[in-house]
């Protein structure tokens, strides 16, 4: 059997009736990354020796009788999550040399259970980008199409996941970084509610917008990952004091009568007809269970882009202050302190991180302040409200993921105002804080996947995957394979 090409739920189930062991499932992953890798080039750092420790250790725990859902599952992550000796670049160069000295809590959770780790996924150079073309490293190639970008910044994430380089993986959302790669790619990316999993040892790209989340091969992997990743973190003042949930609770059960909203605003020139098609029939099948369509406004939605680049940017300046060569990372010479400063950062960073710091500087400085970071807040509590105002009418709200299938490398690199539109459908749910996921729903006459994504209230993931699940189990989309 081609263990690498099972769901977490499938390996999960066989590993706890000893059917298989985490072991033989890591031997047909890394088969698989062996074959494949060199095309793809989902990952920036591969540990082999420590995943067969890793899945000694789940075996121990194993025969102990000590078996928890993600014990001996060979999981990726995203490399803007630290990992305690491990390798943590942000696939940016100033890290190059960065093995963090603690752990996230995330993973964390994750080792508690004794999952294995694969490796560490490429992405946009501190998750900044659409593409994963902005990695310091190498670019990924799309599994769908190797022409093509697997979307960002957790591109690597979403590659590895739709090649069965491992069996899930953990990725990082500021504007969309989970759930475009994960509609470029043809998985299945969930940004949870603000707050619901902790950002302690995410690296910080804009502290008042980032989320991890899981990307994986269908929806019930997606609640079995929440279920171990979520929940209240007294390392991160901004976690939600909530019990952890069971995000699998709803799974299966009837989606009669859910109010789904279609915001007008987001049917936009400039969508490409496939993707409106497939998204259109998507919202026919979701009536067909039993949902009732709503048309809704979320009439902001034009200054998201333009508010997200200013409250996004302005808080990266701020967060990737602290790489300055004197602490960790890359130390570049210099002749005195200030020139070492100057050297490291020039050195360091990338084109698109210089951008956004000099962009975010530029909105926080004295005499523009109040016309572009404090108008940026009114802007985004005004977007935020749109929402409120919605779920008081619908349960949840559907849209494209991305207004496009994935796009050409290099088609997009030198016009960044084109790449940042990528993100247009994804971004407002970031700056709202409320959750969203994408799953899959068609494919374009070339073969490429297209992204649903379903919007939902604060907190309520679990009727998100609800629905979700309902409409997978109604299509074939989550069931087909790149052909590598
Ligand atoms: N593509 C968006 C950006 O470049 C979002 C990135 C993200 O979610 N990390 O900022």
């Amino acid at each position: 059997m081609e263990l690498h090409k099972l769901t977490l739920t499938e390996v999960a189930k066989m590993i706890h009736k000893g059917e298989i062991r985490p072991h033989e499932v890591l031997i047909d992953v890394f088969k698989r990354i062996q074959e494949i890798e060199a095309k793809v080039r989902a990952y920036l750092t591969l540990i082999p020796d420590k995943a067969y420790d890793m899945a000694r250790d789940a075996e121990d725990a194993i025969f102990r009788g000590k078996k928890d859902i993600l014990t001996g599952i060979p999981i990726a992550v995203k490399d803007n999550i630290c990992t305690k000796g491990i390798l943590t670049t942000c696939a940016s160069k100033i890290l190059y040399n960065f093995y963090p000295p603690y752990e996230s809590t995330v993973t964390s959770k994750l080792l508690k259970q004794k999952y294995i780790l694969t490796g560490k996924t490429n992405m946009d150079e501190f998750a900044m980008g659409s593409s994963t073309e902005n990695s310091g490293y190498h670019i990924t190639r799309n599994p769908w199409d190797l022409e093509r970008v697997p979307g960002g910044s957790s591109g690597g994430s979403a590659a590895a996941v739709a090649a069965d380089e491992c069996i899930a993986a953990l990725g990082s959302d500021t504007g969309g970084s989970i759930r475009q790669p994960a509609s470029f790619c043809g998985v299945v990316g969930l940004k949870p509610t603000y707050g619901r999993v902790s950002r302690f040892g995410l690296v910080a790209f804009a502290s008042s917008l980032d989320q991890i989340g899981p990307i994986t091969k269908c929806v019930s992997d997606s609640a079995l990952m929440m279920n171990v990743m979520a929940g209240f973190d007294p390392l991160d003042s901004t976690s939600a004091p909530l019990d952890s949930a069971d995000f699998t609770e709803f799974l299966g059960q009837d989606i009669k009568g859910f109010k789904i909203g279609i915001p007008k605003e987001y049917f936009i020139a400039g969508m490409e007809e496939e993707v409106e098609e497939a998204v259109k029939q998507a919202i026919h099948l979701l009536e067909s269970l039993g949902c009732i369509p709503i048309e809704i406004s979320l009439p902001h939605t034009e200054y998201a882009v333009a508010t997200y680049y200013i409250v996004a940017t302005s808080e990266a300046s701020s967060n990737l202050a602290r790489y300055d060569g004197v602490k960790y990372g890359l130390r570049s010479r210099g002749e005195d302190l200030l020139d070492m400063y100057m050297k490291t950062r020039s050195e360091g960073f990338g084109q698109e991180v210089k951008r956004r710091i000099m962009l975010g500087t530029y909105c926080l400085s004295a005499g523009y302040y109040e016309a572009y970071y404090k108008k940026a807040l009114q802007v985004r509590t005004l977007i935020k409200k749109d929402f409120e105002e919605a779920f008081k009418k619908v349960d949840f709200i559907i849209t494209p993921t991305a207004p496009t299938a994935a796009f050409k490398i290099g088609e997009k690199i030198d016009d960044p105002l084109q790449m940042y539109l990528s993100d247009i459908f994804t971004i407002s749910v970031n700056l709202a804080g409320v959750p969203a996921i994408s799953i899959p729903c068609g494919f374009t006459q070339n073969g490429l996947p297209i992204g649903l994504q379903i919007i939902g209230k604060n907190f309520d993931e679990a009727r998100i995957l609800q629905l979700s699940y309902a409409y997978e189990q109604a299509t074939p989309w989550h069931k087909m394979k790149p052909n590598l």
